[in-house]
């Protein structure tokens, strides 16, 4: 197929504003799956299908006849999620077009706003696209003026379609080739390609996901990497239609899957570039890597599962290129290693795949931003060999003594919501430590806010907050802010006055009161009662800020016991017995292993 007759384009939205319904749509109407398969059909993951989102972004080549000619066309459904951003952005390297869907009953969200901007700053072509057009209360004139108002956008090039229902996914298809340019490649040798994705398969090692940039590429040619100078022969090339099917030869435009014996995240590297084996050509810098906005321990449940784990984490990360990861060790959890994530649920989603893909059960700390701590004892300057230290580990807070001043990490929010909610939501702001740097109406009942807010007090739970207190109106998207002075302390948690370092964090003084009840009280619910009392202490430099008991049993306790309560004790009982293995030891005091995840979420 001639360069142009091939489109790349990514389908970009808001989170639950249709992207994957309408991926399916597109890959019914060109025949690459039948008719009335299962929904979402690439959100491939068990974790995707369970939570009902896109974490991965998917490329699916697929065939299109247009006015007599056909036409190749690779689409990437992306993830929506701010946590996901990172596959967003790599996907758009990629492409010379977007999809950009807006629901038209909730219109123009905080991430649309986000994903608008970063096709612009591409010069990608956009083609807008209202979905959803079959709801009663859609409203697509009012969503079509704010995307003239906003982006400048003409009401007249927006397609209003119905992915549920397949109406208008043709207008879409044609739009695509007639609106979005072909890519800007050439197919004279020498061959150059762009490795932006990669997983690990079982029999063939890592694959890679390229896109081929010049020339082309045949079976059993010999690559070699830009980065690791190491060569390896091709050892099958597939085209994703959106299953693998194999293929001989990929030329210059093209997105293929190259299997060539490398092994690991090492050797498979996201933004390579890959050429013929002793040829020479420039390396596509095309990526900038996003920079992690959390850090957690993760550790091996005990110390023999630690090479499984470390091998786990090795596969998962060539599919992750977000998530770093560095050799860490601590007193109580051994060895382990701290990963980055993009936010908390990037955290979570990583550490469900960990289960899932590889059968491990690791054990997380409690995840933290990267605080930037100067020392002024010159003793202790000399010792670490810099003034500034950056510390996401708790464990590894300094003496207040020794320190001159903390500074953390902020962000710059975007919301976007109705009138009505606005009162709550900057009391929400307030209560995060939040700075408003402008607001501005969209239209009549809609505005949007920027605030300025510590990334601390936004990764766990600040999205949740502001979903419920809007009913799911409001949305919220972020970008890096720098670094701001700040005044932080160590909250400790001790059980019979011993610290845990697992329940130990970096939390702002106006709220370590706080954190230490809430911490307390919680551990008091999910710590369940044994033969020994136990003290749950929340402390600051030794002071205890936050105290509760759990008694221990009494002999006669069953005894004491009616109906319900019994039923409720057996049931305890056997979730003991159950999570026996996966207890942790503190002294004599036993702590079931959800308990470290439990106490994270608020
Ligand atoms: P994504 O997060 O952007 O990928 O959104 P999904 O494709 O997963 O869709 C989110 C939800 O919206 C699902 O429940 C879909 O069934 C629903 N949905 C998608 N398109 C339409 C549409 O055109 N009409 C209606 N009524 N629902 C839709
Ligand atoms: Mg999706």
């Amino acid at each position: 197929i001639p360069i142009k007759r091939i489109r790349n384009f990514s389908i970009i939205a808001h989170v639950d504003h249709g992207k994957s319904t309408l991926a399916d749509r597109i890959l019914e109407l060109t025949g690459a799956i039948p008719r009335n398969s299962a929904s979402q059909i690439l959100d491939s993951l068990q974790v995707e299908r369970e939570r009902g989102i896109t974490v991965k972004a998917q490329t699916a080549s697929i065939f299109y006849t247009y006015k007599n000619d056909e036409y190749l066309l690779n689409l990437i459904d992306t993830p929506g999620h701010v946590d996901f951003s990172n596959e967003v952005s790599r996907s758009l390297e990629v492409c010379d077009g977007v999809i950009l869907l807006v629901d038209a009953c909730h219109g123009v969200q905080a991430q649309t706003v986000a994903n608008y901007y970063m096709a612009k700053k591409r010069n990608l072509d956009v083609i807008p696209v209202l979905n959803k057009i079959d709801i009663k209360h859609a409203n697509p004139e009012g969503v079509c003026r704010d995307l003239q108002n906003l982006f400048g956008i003409n009401p007249n090039s927006v397609l209003k379609i119905s992915a549920k229902l397949g109406t208008g996914v043709g207008t879409v298809l044609d739009a695509v080739i007639e609106r979005i340019k072909p890519p800007d490649v050439n197919r004279e040798p020498p061959f150059r390609g762009l490795i932006f994705d990669s997983w690990f398969d079982k029999y063939r090692g890592a694959l890679n996901l390229i896109y081929v940039l010049n020339g082309s590429l045949k079976l059993g040619q010999d690559i070699q990497s830009i980065i690791t100078k190491k060569s390896y022969p091709v050892k099958g090339i597939s085209i994703l239609l959106p299953k693998e099917s194999k293929t001989e030869e990929i030329s210059a435009g093209q997105v293929g899957l190259i299997s060539c014996n490398m092994r690991n995240s090492k050797e498979s590297i996201i933004g390579d570039t890959i050429h013929l084996k002793n040829e020479n050509v420039e390396a596509a810098v095309r990526f900038q890597p996003q920079q992690p906005m959390v850090y957690a321990g993760v550790y091996p449940a005990d110390q023999s599962k630690h090479v499984a784990l470390r091998s786990a984490i090795d596969k998962l990360v060539l599919n992750d290129s977000a998530v770093t990861v560095k050799v860490d060790s601590s007193p109580a959890l051994g060895q382990g290693w701290r990963l980055g994530f993009l936010g908390l649920l990037h955290m979570e989603v990583f550490c469900q795949r960990l289960e899932q893909e590889h059968g491990t059960e690791p054990i997380i700390t409690a995840p933290s931003v990267t605080y930037r701590i100067v020392l002024k004892n010159p003793k202790l300057i000399k010792q670490m060999g810099k003034e500034t230290l950056e510390i996401s580990n708790a464990a590894l807070f300094p003496e207040p003594l020794n320190v001159k001043e903390y500074y953390e990490p902020l962000v710059k929010g975007t919301i976007i919501t109705p009138t009505a909610y606005l009162g709550q939501i900057i009391s929400l702001c307030v209560e995060r430590r939040g700075i408003q740097e402008s607001s501005t109406n969209i239209d009549n009942d809609r505005i949007l806010m920027k605030y300025i807010l510590p990334l601390s007090e936004i990764i766990l739970d600040f999205n949740d907050h502001l979903k419920s207190i809007s009913s799911g109106y409001a949305s919220f998207n972020y970008e890096d802010h720098g670094y701001h002075l700040t005044n932080i302390v160590r909250l400790d948690i001790h059980l019979n006055g011993r610290p845990v370092e697992e329940f130990c964090r970096i939390v702002h003084v106006s709220k370590a009161n706080a954190v230490a009840r809430e911490m307390v009280a919680k551990l008091l619910e999910l710590i369940p009662r044994q033969m020994v009392q136990i003290a749950i202490q929340g402390c600051v430099n030794g002071k205890v800020l936050a105290r509760e008991t759990i008694k221990a049993y009494r002999k006669d306790v069953t005894a004491k016991l009616y109906g319900g309560d019994v039923t409720r004790r057996m049931k305890l009982l056997r979730q003991q017995s159950e999570g026996k293995k996966k207890m942790r030891m503190f002294a004599n005091i036993r702590v079931p292993h959800e308990t470290f995840i439990n106490v994270l979420k608020r």
